[in-house]
């Protein structure tokens, strides 16, 4: 996870220095769920050129299956030779918990020590194992809509050497805390309006997707809000584009890039009583970047397989 940080962070970098590339993903829907294209460059230390495919089925549930299943192809940057072909499941999983601990770093208010997890599926899972590298951690808060799982989930978590309980309500897993990571697959608010939140940072992880959402539009509206794609955030993020639409906040919001405020280019935080929001949709440089990473390991340790394409 660490190295997955790390790596989030120095693609974020590459974002701001206009030397990473990635078009607005591209969609199919099908009945029983969606299937996404995500190409992306990056340059750097490690540079990567890749796309993966990613499908969401979020019924898959009841059929003990991840919800999320991915592929990331790798090509050389140089020849457009294609490299790697490695599962993307696992890397869509702890990338997006990376990005929002990058997020955490920069933005939650000097001494955060609690946060509260409001989901208890596999993001939900690895946004706690990322915040501990983050922030102290004294107090990790859970709520799931159903009860059996968060307390599934804070018992893990607790082997795990975390300080966790399951709360009943999300209010109150969100009630004076530091950092707020919403990781659900919810079509409606799951914190109350008017939930106070004074100083908060939040994750909003979960409703990317304009037809979904977690967050209340009054909560967006008292908030400055950082993206990690300015285009995405307004065709994708149901959070705020369902805002937008219920007139909350201007149909041109104001938002700051997260790469920006990673690379010092832009304010992050300005008070400790702000709200803040990083509205995370997931971009393919935090997939290709962090493809690269494992491919760069998989060559020095001789694992993987090579075929004849
Ligand atoms: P999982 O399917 O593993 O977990 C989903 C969680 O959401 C479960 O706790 C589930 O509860 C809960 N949930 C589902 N429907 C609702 C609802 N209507 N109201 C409240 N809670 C609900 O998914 P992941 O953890 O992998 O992903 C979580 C979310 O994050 C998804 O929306 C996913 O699309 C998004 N995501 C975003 C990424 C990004 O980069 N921004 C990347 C990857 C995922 P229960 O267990 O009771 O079903």
């Amino acid at each position: 996870m660490q190295d997955a940080i790390e790596a989030v962070d120095q693609a974020l970098r590459a974002q701001a220095a206009q030397q990473a590339h990635f078009p607005l993903r591209n969609i199919v829907n099908v009945p029983a769920g969606k299937l996404g294209a995500m190409p992306g460059a990056v340059s750097g230390r490690l540079p990567a050129l890749g796309a993966k495919l990613v499908t969401f089925f979020p019924d898959n549930g009841k059929r003990d299956l991840h919800t999320h299943h991915a592929i990331i192809a790798l090509f050389n940057e140089s020849t457009g030779v294609p490299e790697a072909l490695m599962d993307g499941r696992y890397i869509t999983e702890i990338r997006t918990a990376a990005t929002s601990a990058v997020a955490t770093r920069v933005l939650a208010r000097r001494g955060a020590q609690t946060a509260a997890i409001l989901g208890t599926g596999v993001q939900a899972r690895a946004h706690a194992r990322a915040l501990k590298h983050v922030m102290p951690l004294a107090e990790l808060r859970v709520w799931g809509r159903n009860r059996i799982n968060a307390e599934r989930l804070a018992r893990d978590l607790r082997e795990e050497g975390l300080h966790v309980r399951a709360l009943d309500a999300a209010a109150a897993a969100c009630q004076d805390v530091d950092v707020v990571c919403t990781v659900t697959s919810a079509i409606a608010p799951i914190i109350p309006e008017r939930t106070a939140l004074q100083g908060a940072h939040i994750n909003a992880v979960g409703a990317s997707i304009p037809t979904r959402r977690e967050l209340p539009a009054d909560l967006v509206a008292r908030a400055t809000l950082f993206v990690d794609s300015l285009e995405g955030a307004l065709s994708e993020a149901g959070d705020l584009v369902m805002a937008i639409a219920e007139n909350a906040i201007p149909a041109l919001p104001p938002m700051t890039l997260l790469a920006d405020v990673v690379a010092g280019n832009a304010p992050g935080r300005t008070s400790a009583e702000e709200i803040t929001i990083f509205k995370s949709l997931g971009i393919a440089i935090e997939d290709v970047a962090c493809a690269g990473l494992v491919y760069e390991r998989a060559l020095a340790r001789k694992a993987g397989r090579s075929v004849q394409v």
